[in-house]
């Protein structure tokens, strides 16, 4: 039953999509550039128990970067050091997938190992103006690999 189960998972890595299995942006956990990284902060990040924490600029659509939690390592949180310093130090790449990318293509793209997280985009064109590209949400090798699956990886 169970090996039934994933043959139909990756059957299905090419026809759904990384909308079908992300994380939307509403329940994403991020933080703004500016925020300074004192006590309170740091506990926040650590308690929310994610390794990667998206960071935007203005409104939470706007991504600049990725904060790994692992960069606050060397953070004194008496220094009240901004996240913007912090990030501009490890400037990782931000990993970009339009929202119709299909499962098995972002499994290669998580296979080539430069990120396994990568922030949602759609084009948005309702409206009068010109159209933009939106964030709409977050997808990592786990949420693929639970697609394969068929089952949710609890977290540690
Ligand atoms: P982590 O190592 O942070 O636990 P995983 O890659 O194991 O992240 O992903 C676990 C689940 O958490 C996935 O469903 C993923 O979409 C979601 N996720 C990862 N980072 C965040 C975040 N910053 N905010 C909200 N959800 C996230």
């Amino acid at each position: 039953k169970e090996e039934l189960n994933m043959i139909q998972g990756a059957l299905e890595l090419r026809t759904k999509t990384v909308e079908d299995v992300m994380t939307p942006i509403g329940n994403c956990f991020m933080i703004h550039s500016d925020t300074v990284l004192d006590f309170n902060t740091m506990s926040e990040i650590m308690e929310s128990g994610y390794t990667r924490i998206p960071v935007y600029e203005d409104e939470r659509s706007n991504i600049m970067d990725v904060l790994f939690v692992k960069d606050l390592a060397f953070v004194d949180p008496d220094d009240c050091t901004t996240l913007k310093t912090i990030t501009k130090f490890y400037n990782h790449p931000v990993h970009f997938v339009f929202h119709d990318t299909k499962l098995d293509s972002m499994l290669e793209e998580f296979k080539k190992g430069k990120s396994h997280l990568a922030i949602v985009q759609k084009v948005n064109n309702e409206g009068e103006g010109d159209p933009f590209y939106e964030v709409c949400g977050l997808v990592t090798l786990e949420d693929v690999i639970e697609e394969i699956i068929k089952s949710e990886i609890l977290d540690e």
